[in-house]
């Protein structure tokens, strides 16, 4: 598979990846490698990654705990300090072998440690491969708040090697699955309809596709001005249901990717009330939807708490919740204003 040219880095893929890998290391004369992972990836991917690694460079390796939980500074003061007591310096690597919570959070330690230091992405989830390793949005969470901590910053380069998926739950292959969903909604129907018919899909190249569409978008709008926006389509009430079920001890936690497929049945519901997106679309939607994700039904009694984690949402300007809704398929509007009675109807429309 060829490589893909990101922003100012490149996404390798398979043996490729290691290859470059060693040339980028012994190029940059870099003093400690930091390799940061979290108790699963240790066990299962680490093995794996090792014996690819061509180096007679020191190598660290930083483990914190796994989940989104985790992903806060606390974890991050731990990180910075584990960096400084091996020794790091300016000339340190950090890779990040892990799923998303790995990838924002190193990405954010190596780019806060010292000004700044290089790091490379290393996914080992779906969804880590198709959208969070890549694209520059590096951070941590505040409380329950999804990533209101955190800066753009680059990596050196992201390897995708699929080997990795080969332990990953199907759960967790379904939160990836979302993220290709609202690729192919926003910005290319055919891969919708693939999905949709669910025949002879290969994920080398569903994983392919969604990096080439991520990678188009962001090279267009790098710093979310305008069409990145779209990538935000279901996540501005998702990430606020996500964060409730996180807070809720009585709750078990929903996947980052369960969360956004709620939230893309609810804000299509929310594009064909405001901007007339076809309501058969609507339901193409919500039929894909709940033929992949088990129903999570929203209780009417926690509705209030979700407005209210919504108001935090960081697209937010002047209080105002900004939605990404649709037109159509692959047409979008960006700052849409919802009245809260539509929100709580959508919320109603995917309980039905
Ligand atoms: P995750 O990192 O929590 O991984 C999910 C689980 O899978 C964890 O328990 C992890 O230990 C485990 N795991 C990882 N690799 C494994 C493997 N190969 N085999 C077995 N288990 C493995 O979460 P995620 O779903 O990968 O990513 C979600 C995070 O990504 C969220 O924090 C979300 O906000 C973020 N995200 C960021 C961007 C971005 O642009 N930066 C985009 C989308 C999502």
């Amino acid at each position: 598979m060829n490589s893909i040219k990101a922003v100012s880095y490149p996404v390798h893929f398979q043996d490729k990846g290691y290859k470059e890998l060693s040339n980028l290391i012994s190029t940059n004369n870099y003093s400690t490698i930091f390799i940061l992972v979290d108790e699963n990836t240790f066990d299962l991917c680490y093995p794996k990654f090792i014996p690819n690694l061509e180096t007679d460079k020191r190598i660290e390796v930083i483990e914190i705990d796994s989940g989104e939980i985790n992903k806060n500074l606390e974890t991050c003061i731990g990180v910075w300090n584990a960096i400084t007591e091996l020794g790091g310096d300016r000339k340190s690597l950090v890779i990040t072998l892990g799923g998303g919570v790995i990838t924002d959070l190193g990405g954010f330690v190596a780019s806060c440690f010292k000004r700044g230091i290089d790091f490379v992405n290393i996914p080992t989830t779906l969804l880590s491969m198709v959208d969070a390793s890549v694209g520059g949005k590096t951070g941590v969470d505040l409380g329950v708040l999804k990533n209101q901590i955190g800066l753009f910053a680059n990596p050196e380069m992201v390897i995708v090697d699929t080997e990795y998926l080969t332990t990953v739950s199907e759960r967790e292959i379904k939160s990836g699955t979302a993220e290709i969903i609202k690729y192919g909604i926003t910005y290319d129907t055919k891969l919708f309809n693939e999905i949709k018919n669910n025949k002879g899909l290969n994920v080398n190249d569903l994983i392919f596709r969604s990096i080439e569409i991520k990678n188009e978008v962001v090279l267009q709008d790098p710093k979310e001005q305008n069409l990145r926006k779209i990538l935000n389509f279901g996540h501005t009430l998702g990430h606020a249901i996500e964060s409730f079920y996180l807070e809720s001890e009585d709750k078990e936690n929903l996947t980052h990717g369960e969360a956004i497929a709620i939230g893309m049945v609810c804000e299509s519901f929310m594009s064909s009330k405001l901007l007339g997106f076809p309501s058969e679309k609507v339901r193409e939607v919500k039929d894909v939807i709940l033929s992949i994700y088990n129903r999570t039904i929203l209780l009417k009694e926690d509705f209030a708490a979700i407005m209210d984690l919504l108001k935090h949402d960081k697209k937010n300007v002047n209080g105002q919740v900004n939605f990404v809704l649709l037109n159509d398929y692959e047409d979008h509007k960006i700052d849409c204003k919802v009245p809260e009675e539509l929100i709580i109807e959508s919320m109603e429309f995917y309980n039905k």
